[in-house]
């Protein structure tokens, strides 16, 4: 067509970058105070103990100005020595991302597979640890939420397993597409390295990560012998200390993260989580009445913060996401690496609420029909039924 304006809201259903909302846009368009003067200072201190918040920790929170990406190579650096294990899961591409990462700095991963359609299992990761009888693995890394495959792990179950053990490893944890969306616990899930970015959960445009980080996970760093200059969680904390950073930090974003901090704990955390989770099953409640099939097969490990739709066989995943966006304005994200044109992915996370999910399933319903993709009718209506049950049972206890 010859339109070169689609009206209305862009819906930005990718897990992540998620909608910034306007109080957060607002609190960025200001102008860029010297980082070296007292205010900023103020604020820092402020964002950096907001954050911990967020994390549940008390422990020190490291912002960089980077995506998750840099602040996952930083964890590495930072704790670890040359031709170290590193005890993996491969739960989708972000945990192969990390892995090949690991590979291509000197360390030794061990990856324990998976098909893509599940969380990982603490048993495997006990076992694993058994067997390391020498305690050559020094970390073990988990992506909290698998962004890639819509499958979440539990955290808990992990750190139990290290005890299980009883393996020294450092436990180090991927929460990009999980903080501020699912509940999370660094302090009292013994967590040593967790790992976050701005453009999920926290609402923000991408550009910031945090890493909060343990005692024990400090005094590896003090031992570790891999390069590090840049990524130095030292030369951090010694600056942080006293509100300030090593070099240039992302002072228009740390507006927007004291603002995200805020709205977050306005909601109520547990608030935000129970949202994820009603968003999580709306849409699951969309996706099998429509007769598809959600990637993640396991209901233990269904993420409440994206969902991947299985194409049924013959429709190509991109062409549907093509048709939406044409048609209804509407971004869903894509199937990454092997996954790639068999799925699409519902991202449910950020700062969505019930009409946001309910237009957004309308979308998807309506792109089926577009596209030909064999399918019942009846999502949405399912997916309205499941929110008003969670609606009434919140009423209730009120
Ligand atoms: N880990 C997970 C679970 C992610 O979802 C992403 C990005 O989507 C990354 C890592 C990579 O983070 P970034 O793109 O911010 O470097």
């Amino acid at each position: 067509s010859n339109t070169t304006r689609q009206p209305g809201r862009h819906f930005l259903q990718i897990p992540g970058p998620t909608p910034v909302p306007e109080r957060i846009i607002q609190a960025m368009a200001r102008t860029i105070i010297d980082h070296r003067s007292q205010a900023f200072a103020d604020l820092s201190l402020r964002v950096i103990n907001g954050i911990k918040t967020i994390f549940k920790t008390k422990q020190p929170v490291i912002l960089y100005p980077s995506s998750g990406t840099g602040a996952w190579e930083a964890a590495l650096v930072n704790t670890l020595s040359p031709g170290d294990k590193v005890l993996m899961v491969e739960t989708g591409q972000f945990a192969t991302l990390w892995k090949d990462m690991a590979a291509k700095i000197g360390l030794v991963p061990e990856f324990l597979p998976t098909d893509w359609r599940t969380g990982a299992e603490a048993d495997a990761i006990e076992s694993a640890l058994k067997r390391d009888t020498a305690h050559e693995i020094k970390a073990v890394c988990v992506v909290h939420n698998e962004t890639a495959t819509g499958c979440r792990s539990w955290i808990q179950d992990i750190r139990k397993a290290l005890d299980a053990a009883g393996h020294p490893a450092l436990l180090m944890v991927d929460t990009i597409s999980s903080l501020g969306c699912l509940d999370y616990r660094h302090d009292e899930w013994g967590v040593d390295v967790s790992i976050s970015g701005s453009q999920k959960g926290l609402m923000l445009p991408p550009g910031l990560s945090f890493t909060a980080v343990s005692e024990k996970a400090l005094e590896a760093a003090k031992s570790a012998s891999l390069q590090r200059s840049y990524w130095s969680w030292q030369d951090m904390i010694v600056s942080n200390a006293s509100g300030f950073f090593p070099f240039t930090p992302a002072t228009g974003l740390l507006y927007g993260l004291e603002t995200a901090i805020t709205m977050l704990h306005e909601e109520g955390l547990d608030n935000v989580f129970a949202r994820h989770e009603r968003h999580g099953r709306a849409t699951r409640a969309a996706v099998e009445t429509w007769g598809l099939e959600v990637l993640c097969r396991d209901p233990k490990y269904y993420s409440p913060a994206v969902t991947s739709v299985l194409m049924p066989e013959g429709h190509n995943a991109d062409t549907f996401r093509a048709l939406v966006l044409e048609n209804f304005n509407m971004s869903l994200g894509t199937g990454l690496n092997r996954l790639s044109g068999k799925v699409f992915r519902i991202g449910h996370l950020g700062d969505t609420n019930d009409l946001t999910i309910m237009g957004a399933l309308s979308g998807v319903e309506m792109g089926l029909e577009l596209a030909g993709v064999p399918h019942a009718k009846g999502g949405v209506t399912a997916a309205m039924a499941e929110i008003t049950r969670a609606t009434n049972q919140v009423r209730a206890a009120a």
